[in-house]
């Protein structure tokens, strides 16, 4: 597993910089993948001061786009970064990984943009069909 696991990284998130995949597992219906963000410095929400003081960190669990008819869930651990601008409100903040979250999303990017323009093209009943049988199911699109 170890020799195929860069080529894993890069087929799952061949667009996307500073993010490594440690494993991935598959199950009859799930696909897990565990991965962490490398990037050494994150930019506050607040203020836009650039930290590279780790508070902490936890894990994320975003859905993604399914593949070979199962669900896939990314297993992804980010960082809680200390903001050291004296003005700003926060405190600490959570890093966000371009391209693959968002502030309080439950989906990757690309699902993400993937159910919108389904339901954009098929809207009500018809969309709700379609994300069910790409295992991907919309539940109200935001996030
Ligand atoms: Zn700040």
């Amino acid at each position: 597993m170890n020799e195929v696991r860069p080529e894993l990284a890069e087929l799952l998130f061949s667009s996307l910089e500073d993010v490594l995949v440690e494993s991935v597992e598959a199950t009859d219906t799930v696909v897990r993948i565990e991965a962490l963000s490398t990037a050494r410095q994150a930019t506050c929400p607040g203020c836009g001061y650039l930290s590279g003081r780790i508070h902490g960190s936890y894990l994320r669990f975003p859905h993604d786009l399914p593949t070979a008819g199962k669900s896939v869930v990314v297993a992804l651990r980010v960082r809680r970064f200390v903001c050291a601008e004296g003005t700003c409100s926060r405190k600490t903040f959570a890093e966000q990984v371009p391209g693959l979250t968002r502030r309080f999303g439950r989906r990757t990017e690309r699902l993400r943009s993937t159910l919108v323009s389904v339901g954009v093209g098929l809207a009500g009943r018809a969309e709700a069909r379609m994300t069910d049988v790409l295992g991907a199911p919309s539940a109200g699109i935001p996030c």
